[in-house]
Protein backbone atom coordinates (compact mmCIF):
# COMPACT_ATOMS: atom_id res chain seq x y z
CA UNK A 1 0.00 0.00 0.00
CA UNK A 2 2.56 2.48 0.51
CA UNK A 3 0.66 4.47 2.62
CA UNK A 4 1.22 3.00 6.17
CA UNK A 5 3.96 2.11 7.91
CA UNK A 6 4.80 -1.76 9.38
CA UNK A 7 3.98 -0.59 12.79
CA UNK A 8 1.02 1.63 11.92
CA UNK A 9 -0.46 -1.85 10.55
CA UNK A 10 0.49 -3.93 13.63
CA UNK A 11 -1.28 -1.73 15.59
CA UNK A 12 -4.22 -1.63 13.46
CA UNK A 13 -4.26 -5.10 13.77
CA UNK A 14 -3.46 -5.28 17.29
CA UNK A 15 -4.43 -2.65 19.56
CA UNK A 16 -8.53 -3.51 19.28
CA UNK A 17 -9.79 -6.78 20.50
CA UNK A 18 -11.04 -9.25 18.41
CA UNK A 19 -14.13 -9.16 20.24
CA UNK A 20 -14.59 -5.81 20.20
CA UNK A 21 -14.21 -5.14 16.48
CA UNK A 22 -16.98 -7.25 16.47
CA UNK A 23 -19.27 -5.21 18.78
CA UNK A 24 -18.25 -2.21 16.71
CA UNK A 25 -19.70 -3.81 13.48
CA UNK A 26 -22.52 -5.13 15.42
CA UNK A 27 -22.08 -8.65 13.86
CA UNK A 28 -24.78 -10.95 16.18
CA UNK A 29 -22.88 -12.84 19.01
CA UNK A 30 -24.07 -15.39 21.27
CA UNK A 31 -22.31 -17.66 23.95
CA UNK A 32 -23.23 -21.29 23.36
CA UNK A 33 -21.98 -23.44 26.08
CA UNK A 34 -19.91 -20.54 27.78
CA UNK A 35 -18.09 -19.68 24.77
CA UNK A 36 -18.61 -16.83 22.39
CA UNK A 37 -19.44 -17.06 19.19
CA UNK A 38 -20.42 -14.35 16.28
CA UNK A 39 -22.29 -14.06 13.10
CA UNK A 40 -19.33 -15.33 10.57
CA UNK A 41 -20.19 -12.65 7.73
CA UNK A 42 -19.73 -14.67 5.25
CA UNK A 43 -21.84 -18.35 5.91
CA UNK A 44 -24.03 -16.62 8.27
CA UNK A 45 -23.47 -19.23 10.57
CA UNK A 46 -21.96 -19.10 14.45
CA UNK A 47 -19.66 -22.34 13.92
CA UNK A 48 -16.90 -19.41 15.18
CA UNK A 49 -14.55 -19.10 18.15
CA UNK A 50 -12.30 -15.68 19.28
CA UNK A 51 -8.52 -16.34 20.37
CA UNK A 52 -7.75 -13.58 22.57
CA UNK A 53 -4.13 -14.41 22.10
CA UNK A 54 -3.79 -14.10 17.78
CA UNK A 55 -6.20 -11.81 17.94
CA UNK A 56 -8.38 -13.65 15.08
CA UNK A 57 -11.79 -14.76 14.93
CA UNK A 58 -12.43 -17.91 12.92
CA UNK A 59 -14.97 -19.33 11.55
CA UNK A 60 -14.59 -23.58 11.32
CA UNK A 61 -17.36 -23.70 8.57
CA UNK A 62 -15.56 -21.75 6.26
CA UNK A 63 -12.16 -22.53 7.61
CA UNK A 64 -11.17 -18.83 7.53
CA UNK A 65 -9.54 -16.64 10.01
CA UNK A 66 -10.25 -12.84 10.74
CA UNK A 67 -8.26 -10.33 11.95
CA UNK A 68 -9.53 -6.98 12.87
CA UNK A 69 -8.83 -5.23 9.27
CA UNK A 70 -10.08 -8.29 7.39
CA UNK A 71 -13.43 -8.69 9.25
CA UNK A 72 -13.44 -4.75 9.12
CA UNK A 73 -13.37 -5.08 5.32
CA UNK A 74 -15.42 -8.16 4.98
CA UNK A 75 -18.46 -6.59 6.84
CA UNK A 76 -18.42 -2.69 5.35
CA UNK A 77 -17.42 -3.70 2.07
CA UNK A 78 -14.31 -1.07 2.82
CA UNK A 79 -11.06 -0.97 1.07
CA UNK A 80 -7.91 -1.29 2.51
CA UNK A 81 -7.79 2.61 3.26
CA UNK A 82 -11.49 3.43 4.35
CA UNK A 83 -10.65 0.37 6.80
CA UNK A 84 -7.57 1.27 8.05
CA UNK A 85 -9.48 4.63 9.27
CA UNK A 86 -12.36 2.91 10.55
CA UNK A 87 -9.92 1.00 13.28
CA UNK A 88 -8.15 4.01 13.74
CA UNK A 89 -10.86 6.22 14.92
CA UNK A 90 -12.45 3.41 17.11
CA UNK A 91 -8.65 2.75 19.23
CA UNK A 92 -9.12 6.17 20.13
CA UNK A 93 -12.39 5.77 20.86
CA UNK A 94 -11.41 2.32 23.04
CA UNK A 95 -8.43 3.90 24.85
CA UNK A 96 -10.95 5.79 27.11
CA UNK A 97 -12.46 2.67 28.55
ZN1 LIG B 1 -18.37 -18.88 7.91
Amino acid sequence: MGLYTDDFLRMLRNEIRIDQVINILGLETRYIKNFFRFRCPLCYGFHTATNPKTNLGRCFECEKNFNPIDLVMVVTGSDFVDTAEFLKNHIGNTKKI
